[in-house]
């Protein structure tokens, strides 16, 4: 038999790190096993999904280089497939018609609350003629019939075997009022139509699976075997949500981070390989295995998948550092012939940040001229007192003979010692003066890189911001 998982997430809001861990595993467990891969696009929740929504999809799949096979599959295509089933469903007494109104279960509930009775629908309209008879043209849903058997038992790869009492289930409706399929009954159809052998999701489905395997005994298709992956909760144990921003795979893909750290991380998120923690795409896919998938819950942490991002960026060719650094420029409108080459910058900066965007901030100042905030940083190192320094530096530029690394360095500690002041301080007022930012690369590197007219420029730049806004340094 040839295997084969899906991906199937619903265009209802962003996809988040718990979503790609899902399509991950499924599509590593495929590629490993020289299976198929595909992609479905659940979207019968035809309020909430947007086609937005489905265009991010591809494109983050697309950047993390996970691949599917086949044309994606999208639900909504799939509606007259469903209620060919349901009909039949109808007909042979597996799935009943139930008109009842909103009224009637909610008393039906409050009744079974006040009895001390397992909340579930009293199964009113099954078998009963008499309503269908009256009800005819009024609105219903489609319930399935639970059948009387006891129980459902299914052995989940990570978690053994797994049983569900009958009588925990209710008639769940398959069909709503407005006559869209629900959410399991889809799946199910959806998994039988696509052959999916294996299939693997995040553990909040195991309550679904009874559900689905009621189903799948009812249409005679076969069961796959299941995989539910342990949760992943934040640095507090919570669970991580849709709706915590921090957890919004786009949000990495904005602010710069790899994509193959960021596999990387996932990976590791609820799998390990011994104490290996580096991991090529190749490797994955050799590796990957659902025996050694973790049963306990994983914790997302930013410090964890920083510490990949720096180690993937640090192995990052030079051409492709550039090639990064020139689109980011493009994309912000910057003129890069406007300062030193892109391929002397690039090499000050490994080591240093812990994604793109930082890297990419730190170019910036190359580019710009310095803007400065009016925050106490800058009220504190530039003003009055420390325009000495600035009008010192200035007038003993001249002094470097030769523009190196190391006569700067040398330069800077002349100053230093001249003016008295501490090393770190003088530092500290020239990568103020000259960028604008308080962390920069080392400044002798930065002074070195932007040349001297550019340094003469934003200097000169400083000390009238001094000068003209001496008004705060009063106040002080
Ligand atoms: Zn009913």
């Amino acid at each position: 038999m040839k295997i084969k998982t899906r991906f199937a997430p619903s265009p209802t809001g962003y996809l988040h790190i718990g979503n790609i861990r899902t399509a991950l595993y499924s599509w590593l467990f495929a590629r490993k096993n020289k299976g198929n891969f595909i992609l479905r696009i659940e979207n019968t929740d035809f309020k909430r999904s947007k086609n937005s929504f489905v265009k991010d999809i591809f494109k983050i799949l697309q950047w993390l280089n996970i691949d599917w096979d086949e044309e994606p599959y999208f639900q909504s295509k799939r509606i007259n497939r469903y209620n060919d089933i349901i009909n039949n469903m109808l007909k042979n007494g597996t799935a009943y018609k139930c008109y009842c109104t909103k009224k009637h279960l909610k008393k039906n509930k409050e009744k079974q609350i006040i009895n001390g009775e397992k909340i579930k629908y009293n199964r009113k309209c099954y078998n009963n003629i008499k309503n269908i008879e009256k009800n005819k043209n009024k609105p219903y849903t489609v319930r399935f019939f639970i059948p009387n058997n006891k129980y459902i038992t299914f052995t989940d790869t990570v978690r053994g075997k797994i049983t569900f009492h009958n009588n925990e289930l209710e008639d769940f409706i398959i069909k709503r009022t407005d006559g869209t399929p629900t959410y399991n009954f889809c799946v199910v159809i959806d998994d039988w139509d696509m052959k999916i052998t294996h299939i693997i999701r995040g553990e909040e489905h195991i309550n679904n699976t009874p559900k689905q395997i009621h189903i799948i005994n009812s249409i005679g298709a076969h069961i796959p075997i299941y995989t539910h992956v342990s949760i992943i909760t934040d640095d507090l144990g919570k669970k991580i949500s849709k709706r915590d921003n921090n957890i919004n795979i786009f949000k990495y893909k904005e602010k710069g981070y790899l994509p193959d750290a960021l596999l990387n991380y996932i990976l590791l998120l609820g799998w390990s390989y011994g104490n290996k923690e580096i991991f090529s795409l190749e490797e994955m896919k050799k590796l990957f295995n659902l025996k050694n998938l973790n049963k306990s819950s994983s914790i997302f942490n930013i410090k964890k998948l920083n510490w990949f991002n720096k180690y993937y960026l640090s192995k990052l060719s030079k051409k492709n550092m550039i090639n990064y650094l020139k689109l980011f420029c493009k994309k912000r409108n910057i003129n890069i012939n406007n300062g030193p080459k892109i391929e002397n910058l690039y090499k000050i900066f490994p080591n240093r940040c812990n994604t793109l965007n930082e890297i990419n901030n730190l170019c910036y100042i190359f580019y710009k001229c310095p803007n400065y905030q009016n925050n106490n940083l800058i009220k504190k190192y530039l003003n009055f007192k420390t325009k000495i320094i600035l009008e010192t530096f200035l007038k003993k530029l001249n002094n470097i003979k030769i523009w190196s690394i190391d006569n700067i360095n040398i330069f800077l500690k002349k100053i230093s010692f001249k003016l008295n002041i501490i090393f770190q301080k003088l530092a500290m007022v020239l990568r103020l003066a000259i960028t604008g930012l308080e962390n920069t690369p080392p400044i002798n590197n930065v002074i070195y890189l932007m040349g001297k007219k550019k340094i003469v420029y934003h200097i000169k730049k400083s000390i009238n911001f001094i000068i003209n806004n001496k008004s705060i340094y009063l106040i002080k």
